[in-house]
């Protein structure tokens, strides 16, 4: 088993906590709230809360809304919702905005050092200042550059005070233009947007650029590792020059590749057109990878985390098979969740002369810790349509005329004596059989529930989209929709020992730590023998209980 901690220990995130060995670490983890998060966050939020955990330290959830697009208040809640589902407490919880005045002073003081300055021109001239198509020829200033303190000083107050309409004037930093590096060429620091803010409302008509508050209000909660993705290793040096220039505190900003999840698409635009079109139930359909669609599925918090662990943290990005995911999950549920019969397609079987008995059966051959429940077995129990057939053949081993198969967990495996069949639908809706008590060892165990067992809704998943790169589909990825990525069961029948598996879920061995997926219906998991793995859906009601399919049990079974 990989040491839970192994992704701070080695590799990149211990090279970077000997680079700046300090106590304590203050890290953030700092999501634009436009959105809902997803499973590439996921991998950030371990990083960045685990990084600061490991250490001993403290870590900010950080809302970086500086833009004053709409911002939803769902989406607050749903991004600090994830955070302790994933098990984590932020220190505190911040909001960009809060800083506006703060950073407006620091511009101020960015100014009266002659480091920024108010610019005119337009998209056309500052490409041609950054060395025109291709970046070919010399780079240049504008004449704005050359302004004093003082009139640039009144012309941001101007941009300030709304005298400015938008792209008429921004404040630019006087960086380092004969650097390499285009985050040198002189940044924008301030742009005049005439739109209100979801918390500062009209009071500013600007506002500050990323470049321009990232590094500061990482500076003004002493981050001591700023951890970020890798597209951001060229703003590395901008990040820093900033921070330099006003000299105030400098955090040390280092960068990890992404998590990607292929055959899906994590997109705002994309999962709302689903979304409208009907194609997935909601932002939280078990088939989306966004973190509350991944959580309704039943995959456990410890799983995710775990997973990240096991990918380890480079700065390469990871871009993994959704496949390789699903065995991840799998491995930690095999240990973690009881095991339960459930038949998704019940056929009755009247046991001609069997006895009623009263059978004692434990959750997990893995776990004995779980213990064990009572099952009441009858004469008339239900199996699955698909472990009958009408006609035998030699390499088939389950139940079939004159065949014999085992029941799991009951003491005499049965032989079918006759069936009954449909003749409109061809469904065979009843079978005979008898205790064979000549044979001991059976070659195959099928699941079973009794006759009166809870009928339940099960809903079993696959892959949304066809291909692996859905995006790259002739006519777009709606062309690329798997039609059977979604098959619902809704006669399952499952057995007693479910109503004990609820009550005391979250098992806490599938939860993993005590924070980690407390109350939801999703943490009532469990193994349905030789179905898949598979967890309450929050469509459930008291009377009706609805499941998700969470993995398969093997790798590419039932799709
Ligand atoms: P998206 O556009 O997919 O929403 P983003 O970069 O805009 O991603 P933010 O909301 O700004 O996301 O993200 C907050 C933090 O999460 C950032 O530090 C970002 O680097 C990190 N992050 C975002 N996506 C991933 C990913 N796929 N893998 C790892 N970290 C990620
Ligand atoms: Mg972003
Ligand atoms: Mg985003």
């Amino acid at each position: 088993a990989i040491d839970p901690n192994a992704m701070f220990k080695q590799g990149f995130l211990d090279d970077v906590f000997k680079e700046r060995p300090v106590k304590p670490v203050v890290t953030r983890f700092p999501p634009e709230p436009n959105g809902f998060l997803h499973i590439g966050h996921a991998k950030a939020i371990a990083v960045n809360f685990g990084f600061a955990r490991h250490h001993g330290g403290v870590c900010y959830l950080r809302y970086d809304d500086t833009n004053p697009e709409k911002e939803e208040e769902k989406y607050f809640t749903a991004i600090e919702e994830m955070v302790r589902w994933l098990g984590f407490s932020p220190y505190k919880i911040t909001y960009s905005s809060d800083n506006f005045q703060k950073l407006y002073d620091m511009a101020e003081k960015l100014v009266g050092l002659e480091k920024a300055y108010v610019c005119h021109c337009g998209d056309t001239e500052i490409k041609a200042q950054r060395g025109g198509e291709g970046g070919k020829e010399p780079r240049f200033r504008c004449e704005h550059a050359e302004r004093s303190v003082e009139e640039n000083l009144q012309k941001f107050r101007d941009m300030r005070d709304g005298k400015y309409r938008p792209r008429e004037a921004f404040l630019r930093m006087k960086m380092d233009i004969t650097d390499g590096n285009p985050q040198m060429w002189d940044l924008a620091a301030y742009r005049v947007k005439d739109e209100e803010h979801h918390r500062t409302g009209a009071d500013w008509k600007i506002y500050p650029t990323y470049d321009f508050t990232h590094c500061l209000c990482d500076s003004f909660e002493n981050i001591t590792h700023s951890l970020c993705t890798t597209e951001f290793v060229q703003s590395r040096v901008s990040y820093e020059w900033l921070n330099s220039s006003l000299g105030v505190y400098e955090p040390m900003q280092r960068e990890y590749g992404r998590l990607s999840i292929q055959g899906t698409l994590l997109s705002k635009r994309k999962i709302m057109k689903m979304v409208e079109e009907g194609i997935v139930r909601a932002w939280d359909d078990p088939r989306l990878y966004t973190l509350i669609a991944v959580k309704r599925r039943g995959i456990p918090p410890g799983a995710i985390l775990s997973f990240v662990n096991e990918l380890g943290v480079t700065t390469s990005p990871t871009l993994i098979q959704a496949k390789r995911f699903e065995q991840s999950i799998r491995k930690y549920l095999e240990m973690s969740v009881p095991r339960l019969m459930m038949v998704l397609d019940p056929l009755p079987v009247v046991i001609e002369g069997a006895e009623e008995l009263e059978l004692e059966i434990p959750f997990s051959p893995k776990q004995p810790k779980f213990g064990s429940h009572k099952l009441k077995f009858a004469p008339t129990v239900f199996i699955d349509q698909s472990d009958f057939r009408e006609v035998d053949s030699k390499d088939y081993f389950r139940l079939a005329p004159n065949k014999t198969v085992g029941l799991l967990q009951v003491p005499y495996p049965i032989k079918a004596t006759s069936f009954t069949k449909d003749e409109a639908t061809g469904k065979i809706t009843e079978v005979r059989a008898v205790f064979d008590k000549d044979t001991k060892k059976p070659k195959t165990y099928i699941q079973w529930v009794p006759e009166g067992s809870k009928k339940v809704e099960a809903r079993v998943h696959s892959a949304l989209f066809k291909s692996d790169r859905p995006e790259d589909v002739e006519g777009g990825f709606m062309n690329d929709i798997n039609p059977h990525s979604e098959v619902i069961h809704p006669d399952a029948m499952i057995e007693s020992g479910f109503d004990e598996v609820r009550r005391r879920a979250p098992w806490p061995e599938a939860a993993g730590e005590s924070e980690l997926g407390k109350g939801g219906p999703e943490s009532v998991r469990f193994q349905a023998m030789r179905v898949a793995y598979f967890a309450m859906d929050s469509d459930s009601t008291d009377d009706r209980v609805v499941l998700n399919r969470i993995v398969s049990l093997k790798e590419d079974a039932g799709k």
